[in-house]
């Protein structure tokens, strides 16, 4: 997923971050902050590997769509970003419903690059790489083998 994000943010031009955070339940499971210098999505921490990765996709999907959603109060969110003035938050999404079409679409990206990458775990000839994410990813994204 570190890979995915840093790809991801060469080419939108702005550092990804992702931080894992034991986030209240219940709650958001994710949460989308963008910022002028870069864009911030704070993850359950408390769940399982796999979930965590659906999660971040889940705020990657809001990025590719350029879903701007209903605001989000940053001010509860402070302890989450030490250092960072609630004013500077331009953009803030949460996870925890799907009733809108914009959770649906955000979900839908996650559903299907998600897939994908799992697919390509079985189909895709050994990748130079120990950490099973990043060839997952790698597979994805890879050339002529990817969603992209
Ligand atoms: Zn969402």
């Amino acid at each position: 997923m570190p890979d995915l994000c840093q790809a991801l943010g060469r080419s939108r031009g702005r550092h990804i971050e992702l931080r894992p955070y034991p986030l209240p339940t219940p709650g958001p499971l994710g949460l989308w902050f963008e910022t002028p210098a870069a864009d911030l999505i704070i993850f359950q921490r408390e769940t399982t590997p796999l979930h965590q990765d659906h999660i971040v996709l889940h705020e990657v999907g809001h990025m590719l769509a350029d879903h701007r959603g209903p605001a989000v109060a940053a001010d509860q969110w402070k302890a989450l970003l030490p250092g960072l003035r609630a004013g500077a938050i331009q953009r803030a999404l949460q996870r925890c419903t799907y009733d809108t079409e914009e959770e649906w679409e955000a979900e839908l990206v996650a559903t299907i690059v998600g897939e994908w990458a799992s697919v390509l775990d079985h189909v895709t000839p050994t990748v130079r790489n120990d950490d099973l994410s990043a060839r997952r990813v790698q597979a994805a994204l890879g050339d002529r083998q990817g969603w992209l």
